[in-house]
């Protein structure tokens, strides 16, 4: 279910999208193949829907996540500049793990592969490299994310869905 604004809500069952349909409280934006017989009616199944009033959002604090993190740099590597997509962006940690730096908002930065491979694991200092902003915790709420597993999700949802993976202490610059 999307808001208002086409931001993802929730996932919800086709039964309570049909329920609310009825209602007149959504309309249905992309709908599967397969039909449903519902009050005398035959219907697609709604896929994606899309609320037709005001979602109040609850006020959270913003989630450290990949996805989180390239939106609070918009999609722009943090030393070079490149804009990209999300499978073109790494994170760098500005000061190295091995130096201590801490996987954190005010430590983590987005940034392209190229620049992640000359920066290895020194500090942008050492690197001669320098910091187009620096990293902050953002105090706004970015698009709500919705997590779901990138395989099992119906490719009705693709275009409204915004990716997110949680970070993971495995990679690492
Ligand atoms: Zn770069």
């Amino acid at each position: 279910m999307l808001s208002q604004g086409y931001e993802p809500i929730k996932v919800i069952s086709w039964q309570r999208a049909i329920a609310l349909l009825s209602l007149g409280k959504i309309e249905v934006i992309e709908e599967y193949e397969h039909d449903v017989r519902s009050m005398k009616l035959v219907i697609k199944i709604p896929a994606v829907v899309r609320l037709l009033s005001a979602f109040r959002r609850h006020k959270q604090k913003v989630k450290f996540s990949r996805v989180n993190i390239f939106a609070r740099d918009k999609y722009s590597c943090q030393y070079c500049g490149f804009k990209g997509k999300m499978d073109e962006l790494t994170y760098d940690h500005v000061v190295p793990r091995s130096q201590g730096g801490k996987t954190e908002w005010s430590n983590i930065a987005t940034c392209c592969y190229d620049c992640n491979a000359e920066k290895r694991d020194r500090t942008p200092a050492q690197a001669g490299m320098k910091l187009r902003s620096l990293p902050t915790q953002p105090s706004w709420m970015p698009a709500m994310t919705i997590t779901v597993s990138t395989t099992s999700a119906p490719d009705a949802w693709r275009d409204y869905l915004y990716w997110t993976s949680d970070l993971t202490e495995k990679s690492d610059s």
